[in-house]
């Protein structure tokens, strides 16, 4: 029964096309690892024509024909990546236009989850000679800027920060958790370090350092904790003067996120939250399922509140903004369960529906004499 429901629900999404508003959702399945090869792992997952993911148990087939006769699921989905997909093919196809938009004044949202070991790092920041999501977009963005750099100024600022155990820290400059507060832009960690970032070479030091700065699970001595997630926040702020001399600002804010790992803490139902809630899981993962599951089901009242993640985020999920999610999965039978969770989280966050409505512009002055104008100009010149 469920599985029929389920099943259906995938077909009428995947003919959804062209639909603005809603979060746009993808998954990556990685190469099988050396490791999984060694532990004598097959391969559970298929990718067809590009939006189409098979799972199923038995599956160790090229052969799709075959294997669509081996009892599977299909989920759909915006596109899916094949393991020979680029870092470049995936910035492109998810958040290049995101890009575009926050300097256009939209806020944007990327996130990466899966399972520990689903190659979310990998995808969000990769590798020097294949650098991932956050560093292709500040590439873009600076790109773009400069191209446009005649009609206006730009601003663009950069924070790295880390939730682990409900504390919020710096990643570009670690010392003691930050405190969450709320100002114009929303909510902010006060006393972040705000990065004002020129090179994209830079940018991959910097995020690197930050990463090395992540909290490691002390029973996992050299591995990337797989309960802390990283949030890179590019604020881009932009200023411009109208023919009638008003001064406009547009501010658009990017975040792109490095969930912890999922396992265990992906629910698609309130009930199994509810339950999950006092095991010691994750509690900004939990919140995140249950601010997605509020919006699927197009509630008033959005938990945000309930976790600092979720408050972190609260402008950059729903409402006004453009959201992505990337699901990153393992090719390997042994993470089948995983890989079933994550599949089924990834549909249910494409139900979200936000509101399309207009940009963070606002005019900040309009100026009637030469004087307030010169001030004004002045004021701009040594803000910048
Ligand atoms: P996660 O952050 O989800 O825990 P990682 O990004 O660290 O997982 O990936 C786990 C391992 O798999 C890493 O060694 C990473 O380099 C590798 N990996 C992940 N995705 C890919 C990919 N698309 N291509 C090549 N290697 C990958
Ligand atoms: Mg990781």
């Amino acid at each position: 029964q469920e599985k029929r429901e389920t099943y259906a629900k995938t077909e009428k999404n995947g003919r959804i096309g062209g639909d603005e508003s809603r979060i746009h959702v993808f998954v990556r399945l990685r190469p099988m690892a050396k490791k999984e090869k060694e532990a004598g792992s097959r391969c559970c997952v298929k990718i067809v024509n590009k939006k189409d993911v098979y799972l199923t148990e038995f599956a160790n087939e090229n052969d799709y024909l075959r294997l669509k006769r081996l009892k599977g699921r299909h989920f759909s989905f915006d596109a899916s990546f094949p393991d020979s997909t680029t870092q470049h093919e995936v910035y492109t196809t998810t958040t290049a236009e995101l890009v575009e938009e926050v300097l256009q004044g939209r806020n944007g949202s990327v996130f990466c989850y899966g399972a520990t070991g689903a190659g979310k790092t990998y995808t969000m920041l990769g590798t020097l000679e294949n650098p991932g999501v956050m560093v292709l977009a500040i590439k873009d963005l600076f790109t773009s800027i400069r191209q446009r750099s005649f009609d206006g100024n730009h601003v663009v600022q950069l924070s790295y920060l880390e939730v682990y155990n409900e504390s919020v820290r710096d990643l570009l400059s670690p010392g003691r958790p930050l405190v969450l507060r709320e100002d114009k832009q929303g909510i902010v960690a006060a006393g972040i370090t705000q990065y004002r970032a020129y090179s994209t070479d830079e940018v991959m030091a910097l995020l690197q350092r930050g990463n090395q700065n992540r909290t490691t699970e002390p029973t996992r001595a050299n591995e990337t904790s797989s309960r802390s997630h990283a949030i890179l926040q590019v604020v881009v702020e932009y200023r411009v003067k109208d023919a009638s001399m008003n001064i406009f600002n547009r501010v658009g804010k990017l975040s792109l996120i490095d969930l912890a790992g999922s396992e265990r803490a992906l629910a698609t139902d309130q009930r199994t939250l509810r339950s999950l809630e006092g095991a010691n899981i994750n509690r900004s993962l939990l919140a995140l399922s249950s601010c997605i599951n509020a919006l699927v089901e197009g509630k008033k009242h959005i938990p945000y509140r309930n976790s600092k993640l979720t408050q972190l985020l609260k402008d950059s999920l729903g409402g006004a903004c453009n959201t992505v999610m990337i699901a990153n999965i393992s090719p390997s039978n042994l993470s089948f369960g995983e890989t079933q969770n994550t599949l089924h989280w990834a549909y249910r966050a494409k139900e979200i529906r936000t509101k399309t409505s207009d940009t963070n512009e606002e005019v900040i002055e309009i100026s009637e004499t030469g004087t307030d104008q010169a001030k004004l100009l002045l004021e701009l010149q040594k803000e910048n």
